[in-house]
């Protein structure tokens, strides 16, 4: 072997004050009284998916939506940008003629599909659309049984979002569970927050209930 490629580590030698501290084993007790204060706090523990749910963010990346403008036109121009960006490629596009005032252009996607399995929820899609058809929601529970349910289609992402994309989020809501045909799912209330109140609220926490952004007061 090169002995150019031999890299040598010298300790230090431990100083007095080291010696000490190993001596008093301060780490041990410094780190015993860290689990000691822990042990005695209040124990947290979410209630999902009986009874909370944790609400994220509006910057979170979750499953995608397909969104429509005011007069319920489809934002989406098939021009399959996001398509083009697509790191992973899990995104199909394939654009027809629409005349009949189904999108916002005469150009709307006849097939819109992306591979939730396949996405790395970038987000490079929503950046690169320029009409802002597609974002990147806060739905989150996105375990399936079957691989063929990971891929969603325009019709599932076209329907309303379950959170508004003007709520702020980052909270902890009532939530119910239901298991039905399409599979298990925990439905938040986002106007009911959590009794428990586990994690810091702001103080007037109506400002993130109401579903209003700032922009709305
Ligand atoms: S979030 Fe990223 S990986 Fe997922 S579909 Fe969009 S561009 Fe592709
Ligand atoms: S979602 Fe946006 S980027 Fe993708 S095809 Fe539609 S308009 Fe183009």
């Amino acid at each position: 072997m090169n002995k150019n490629y031999i890299k040598v580590v010298e300790r230090d030698t431990p100083g007095v004050v080291d010696i000490i501290k190993k001596t008093l084993f301060v780490d041990f007790i410094k780190g015993m009284s860290l689990t000691l204060r822990y042990s005695l706090t209040r124990t947290i523990s979410m209630q999902y998916p009986d009874k909370e749910k944790w609400i994220p963010y509006q910057r979170f990346r979750g499953a995608h939506t397909l969104n429509r403008d005011e007069q319920g036109r489809e934002l989406c121009v098939a021009c399959e940008l996001c398509v083009k960006i697509c790191p992973t490629d899990c995104i199909k596009v394939v654009p027809m003629e629409d005349d009949t005032g189904r999108g916002i252009a005469d150009r709307v996607a006849k097939i819109w599909r992306v591979d939730l399995a396949r996405c790395l929820f970038c987000g490079y899609c929503q950046d690169a659309c320029p009409t802002t058809a597609v974002r990147l929601g806060r739905d989150y529970e996105l375990a399936c049984i079957k691989l063929e349910d990971t891929v969603k289609n325009i019709d599932q992402l076209l329907k309303p979002q379950q959170i508004p994309e003007n709520f702020k989020g980052g909270m902890v809501v009532k939530a119910r569970y239901e298991r039905n045909k399409s599979g298990p799912k925990v439905r938040g209330n986002i106007f009911e927050k959590s009794d428990s109140f586990w994690w810091p609220m702001p103080d007037k926490c109506e400002d993130k209930c109401d579903g209003k952004s700032d922009k709305d007061k």
